[in-house]
């Protein structure tokens, strides 16, 4: 009953291997893994990758900084393609905001978060927030909203806004590079398990560095979990399922 909420097996690593990283995935017990959009090409591959593959649940996103490269109507019209596919989708995502880059984009990074906010509130649908050295600003920004369904993806936030994610009672994904990060470790150690769930990024931030990620791997994340928390790992997977039961199957 494991769960793998953003991966990205769209990406060029799988194109040699995409089924046989299934079936591993299938193997290790995965039933579902959340595939994320970046904008308007890789939101197009994860609706055809849903269709090919029953496993894999679509999420489309407009990818912060990739965003204020685009021209208001192509916004428009991403935007638009997202609500075109409310009803095949699961999530939106990944959207949020980076300034790792600095911030001269700041104020276009904003104004385009909102949209997907307000996008978000209409289609009735779960976010997926990438945060990189944006964290404070995106939690102020979806505490404004009246968003119920919130799902922090990689955290590097302080602990201080990990309180705040989980007082609202939104969730934050735990990668399997808690093998090797003190930070997810913490995360787990603070926070309720009502609001972890499980993630890959695959192919990105595989266990050992430098190596290709994939959803299998999302079983060393909920051993590790079940060490930190005192629980089986049947008990583990359990929750975290019910977890994802909530935000992602059961209507809003
Ligand atoms: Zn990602």
């Amino acid at each position: 009953m494991l769960v793998d909420t953003h991966a990205h097996l769209h990406s060029d690593a799988f194109k040699d291997d995409l089924n046989e990283v299934i079936e591993r995935a299938k193997k290790v017990g995965v039933l579902y893994i959340i595939e994320a959009g970046l904008d308007l090409e890789t939101n197009k591959k994860v609706l055809e990758l849903a269709k090919k593959f029953s496993i894999i649940k679509p999420s489309l996103g407009v990818y912060p900084t990739d965003a204020t490269k685009l021209t208001n109507e192509e916004l428009e019209s991403s935007l638009n393609f997202i609500r075109q596919n409310k009803d095949s989708i699961i999530a939106i995502g990944e959207v949020g905001l980076d300034f790792n880059e600095g911030r001269e984009t700041e104020k276009q990074q904003r104004e385009i978060f909102q949209k997907v906010i307000n996008l978000a509130q209409e289609i009735k649908k779960p976010l997926i927030i990438h945060s990189r050295k944006a964290e404070e600003e995106c939690v102020q920004m979806l505490e404004s909203s009246t968003l119920k369904k919130v799902i922090f993806h990689c955290f590097n936030g302080n602990f201080k806004l990990v309180k705040r994610i989980e007082n609202k009672n939104w969730f934050l994904s735990i990668p399997p590079i808690i093998l090797r990060s003190l930070h997810f470790q913490g995360i787990v150690n603070n926070v309720s398990i009502e609001n972890l769930l499980t993630e890959t990024d695959s192919p990105y931030l595989a266990p050992p560095p430098k190596t290709r990620n994939e959803p299998a791997f999302v079983k060393l994340a909920v051993e590790r979990i079940a060490e930190i928390k005192n629980l089986t790992f049947e008990e583990t997977q359990n929750l975290i399922f019910k977890n994802f039961q909530n935000v992602f199957l059961k209507q809003f």
